[in-house]
């Protein structure tokens, strides 16, 4: 227990050079006294202390003239004394959620040198690689919130959750490391509220979060740090199976939590992310992706010709760019994959092709995969003349098979000679 004059000294410099705070001595009261009503502290002689008008706190001058003794509860002072890992961690949560990035020095003024020593990301829990059976199990170990998609563990760092319902279903934009993160809410349009809400907070602040994955019939894992570089809004199914818009979190991921850590181009990406919402869902239609009901009003040929339309400027764009980031390479454009899922009418493009599943996957979709003939990595462009719908089978045979050279110029121009059908 230290008296309200030790305290008061102790804080006062710390609330003016990293909380903004002018009078220090005064600004003391509010953090003394929010410990107490959170439970955390114990002080004595509570009852001669005279309370501010409205009641909130204790006025100055009667904490001065009763000096009481104060400090946390017993029991949470001895196990912070012999587990220091418990401290460490407390600590290096704490850091993250009001600290971050950690300003130089902040350590040695607030006496925590010593426990975080140049360290403090790894004192945090929970760990990188850290697996659990389900959210169940993770909820029991690091509480917080237990079901949605998006949230806090209870140390009030936010954690996002992908579960891949199906083999394809991973978030991962593909020839990067980035994952496209679908956002909160099940059925209907995407609001900016809870999840969302958090994330937008994230966005603008660049705060590093989790991403845990769990894959097909897998465990779910904390598998990286990530940060937010980009928000679009895109067409989806809501759970009643209806087409709703839907936010795509674009997130990049980060060795630690510790800015010094980002690779350049993550920081690129932040630093030309103006928070701004990309809105995707002008460019093309539910009935464009076979999402609810097809299209009665406009034959196949011209829809066709829309997409790609819409996909040539989109692309005409992305290369006018000056310095564009690894989201506006590598993030595909829905209205050129729209374009060749209805070319395709539910078939599997390649000439080669077996024969192929005509079912869909357990998000409704068609289990043909839209794939870039020449990869967008290989400076390939995402438009329809480059793109073309495969089967499972098929693809893997373009991607892994002996003969895949072989198969990629063959699809080369079937792709080409398919686009100029659908335009003639
Ligand atoms: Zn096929």
């Amino acid at each position: 227990m230290q008296t309200w004059a030790a305290t008061r000294d102790a804080v006062a410099p710390l609330l003016v050079k990293y909380g903004q705070v002018e009078d220090g001595m005064d600004g003391a009261r509010y953090p003394f006294w929010a410990l107490v009503r959170d439970e955390l502290w114990t002080i004595e002689q509570v009852q001669d202390l005279t309370l501010t008008s409205r009641g909130r706190r204790p006025t100055l001058e009667s904490l001065n003239e009763v000096n009481p003794l104060g400090g946390l509860r017993e029991d949470d002072y001895n196990l912070l004394r012999s587990h220091p890992d418990a401290a460490a961690s407390a600590a290096a949560g704490l850091i993250l959620r009001y600290f971050h990035p950690l300003l130089a020095g902040l350590l040695e003024d607030f006496g925590l040198h010593e426990l975080l020593a140049g360290r403090w990301p790894d004192a945090l829990r929970p760990v990188l690689g850290e697996t659990f059976k389900d959210r169940d199990a993770i909820w029991r170990v690091y509480g917080g919130q237990k079901m949605a998609g998006i949230g806090c563990l209870a140390d009030g760092i936010l954690s996002v959750f992908s579960d891949d319902k199906g083999p394809y279903a991973d978030g991962r934009i593909p020839d990067t490391s980035w994952i496209a993160y679908v956002g909160d809410g099940l059925s209907g349009d995407q609001k900016l509220t809870d999840g969302n809400e958090l994330m937008a907070e994230h966005q603008t602040a660049g705060s590093p979060l989790r991403y845990w994955h769990k894959p097909y019939q897998g465990q779910f894992s904390f598998e990286t740090w990530a940060v937010i570089v980009q928000r679009r809004l895109r067409w989806g199914v809501g759970e009643d199976k209806l087409p709703r818009r839907e936010f795509l979190w674009v997130l990049a991921p980060v060795p630690s939590p510790e800015r010094e850590t980002w690779p350049a181009e993550v920081l690129e990406a932040l630093d030309a992310d103006t928070g701004e919402l990309h809105d995707d869902t002008g460019d093309y239609r539910p009935s464009d992706l076979a999402l609810g009901a097809p299209s009665v009003e406009e034959s196949d040929q011209d829809a066709y010709r829309r997409l790609a339309q819409k996909a040539e400027a989109n692309a005409e764009r992305r290369r006018g760019m000056k310095k564009p980031t690894l989201a506006d390479k590598y993030i595909r454009d829905p209205s050129a994959r729209a374009a060749v899922i209805k070319r395709c009418r539910g078939r599997c493009e390649s000439p080669q092709c077996a024969g192929h599943p005509t079912e869909l996957t357990t998000a409704g979709l068609p289990i043909l995969q839209v794939d870039h003939v020449k990869d967008l990595a290989k400076e390939g462009h995402d438009v329809p003349w480059n793109m073309i719908a495969l089967c499972p089978n098929c693809h893997a045979l373009k991607t892994y098979g002996e003969n895949k050279e072989k198969l990629r110029r063959l699809l080369t121009v079937t792709a080409r000679r398919l686009h100029e059908a659908m335009l003639d």
